[in-house]
């Protein structure tokens, strides 16, 4: 299992120097590299259109990592006369990128990639996350007092907090570092280590609660069992300080490319500040979700969830949504490897599933939710009760549901829900990647609805 440890860095004014240069060699090798590659494509297709056979066009160029990193050891000192000042890792993780980012646009073109498709990869301007990875020589912890660690050519740096957690790792034997990556990220330097962790297997069994989880926008999460965990206190405050930052940079002269108005220095500064505070509002929201995905693997044995993998589908402008947005792929991962740590099991309820729209006490499903109605009220039986905990609900009730249909009778009692939205396979617990949406006028038969069940719940 490859797991990240991440620190806060503390350069000296020297290692800072040096860990810019670095990342602006690794930027400039991936620039290359893409150069190198685009050219020798836009030459051949040239050539192509005179008509020749494949043999006689100019030789298409080696687009792997190794091909890449030969021609560039050929041209560095042409290209780059200034290379022996950083290490070569920087190079060659630049071209490693570039070479990774070519194959995933040429794959998704040929059709040997899933998922959205794959644009032809776009040079790296300064203005991209600063980063560099560091793969082989002098690189991780040092032992002396668990404050600092150590990267090839930039040598020793402290970091901002103890590096115990990986330390024992280490020194048990149970963790290996496979390459430690640099970033800039709101004006503060971070060092994550990729580790390959050895895990003993999970022998604790829990007791047989199941929980559902509705992951909320005013508070952290709401929990089926009435539980409501807020956001970390922090991240309310420094969300609202946050807004008044938006609003101070929004009376500050700031750059205009039509008229080529320069942005003032106190706009630059206020965005200084809104970069750092982002980040630290980040930080505490994933602190807040690793707190919460601790507990909830800790104490249920079944945890649902909803797929909220819906990318754009939730075109939440408001800063609050925003950050809920990006924060429900990141609380699918922690829980998604901490339940297989700890022995529990994590369903993801199909992306269909009407959680919100659904009466938890009776099962009636609503044509009609708004976003901005709180509280949920069943126009059959009259429940009313907070949106989040009916949806937390009608999370932890899918299990039941799921049982409950597995017989051909089940099924017609099954909600019908929203018919633009939802197929009849609803209720169908999603494993791993979710199904595509069935055509919606198309009622799929009892054995569909047979199979989806037959699946194995991850
Ligand atoms: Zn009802």
């Amino acid at each position: 299992m490859i797991q990240a440890y991440r620190y806060a860095l503390e350069p000296t004014a020297a290692q800072e120097q040096a860990l810019r240069s670095h990342c602006g060699a690794q930027r400039f090798a991936y620039n290359w590299g893409l150069s190198f590659v685009r050219a020798n494509l836009e030459t051949r297709a040239a050539e192509a259109s005179f008509g020749p056979t494949d043999d006689q066009l100019t030789p298409a160029v080696e687009w792997s990592a190794y091909g890449l990193r030969r021609a560039w050891n050929q041209a560095k000192a042409e290209v780059a006369p200034w290379w022996a000042e950083n290490s070569k890792e920087a190079y060659g993780s630049g071209l490693a990128n570039v070479a990774t980012a070519l194959k995933n646009w040429s794959d998704s073109r040929d059709g040997k990639r899933a998922g959205r498709r794959v644009g032809f990869p776009r040079f790296k301007s300064r203005r991209a996350v600063w980063s560099c990875r560091f793969t082989t020589g002098s690189l991780g912890l040092v032992d002396a007092d668990r404050r600092h660690i150590k990267l090839p050519r930039i040598g020793v740096v402290r970091t901002g907090e103890s590096t115990r957690k990986l330390a024992r790792h280490l020194d048990r034997g149970s963790g290996r570092i496979r390459s430690a990556t640099v970033s800039l990220q709101g004006g503060r330097w971070f060092v994550a280590f990729s580790v390959e962790v050895v895990r003993a297997e999970p022998v604790r069994v829990q007791s047989g609660e199941t929980v559902g989880v509705d992951l909320g926008v005013k508070s952290l999460a709401v929990l089926s069992n009435g539980r409501v965990v807020p956001n970390p206190e922090y991240l309310v405050r420094a969300q609202a300080r946050i807004r008044r930052l938006q609003r101070r940079a929004a009376r500050r002269r700031g750059p205009d490319s039509k008229t080529r108005t320069m942005p003032s220095n106190r706009w630059r500064k206020t965005q200084a500040k809104l970069a750092r505070l982002h980040v630290k509002v980040a930080n505490a929201r994933r602190d807040g979700l690793h707190k919460l995905t601790t507990e909830l693997t800790d104490s249920y044995r079944t945890v649902v969830v909803e797929d909220l993998n819906v990318a754009g589908l939730l075109a939440n402008r408001r800063l609050s949504g925003r950050i809920a947005d990006a924060s429900w792929g990141e609380f699918r991962r922690q829980l998604d490897y901490k339940s297989r740590w700890r022995g529990a099991t994590l369903q993801v309820a199909d992306r269909w599933f009407p959680s919100s729209k659904r009466c938890s006490a009776c099962g009636v499903v609503k044509a009609k939710l708004r976003l901005r109605d709180r509280t949920f009220s069943c126009d059959e039986c009259g429940l009313v009760l907070d949106r989040d905990l009916n949806a937390a609900r009608n999370l932890a009730a899918l299990v039941e549901i799921e049982t409950s249909t597995a017989s051909c009778a089940g099924t017609e009692k099954m909600p019908a829900g929203n018919p633009r939205k939802t197929s009849s396979g609803a209720m169908g617990i999603a494993t791993g990647r979710s199904r595509a949406p069935s055509d919606p006028g198309q009622r799929r038969g009892c054995e569909s609805v047979a199979q989806d069940l037959a699946l194995p719940i991850s």
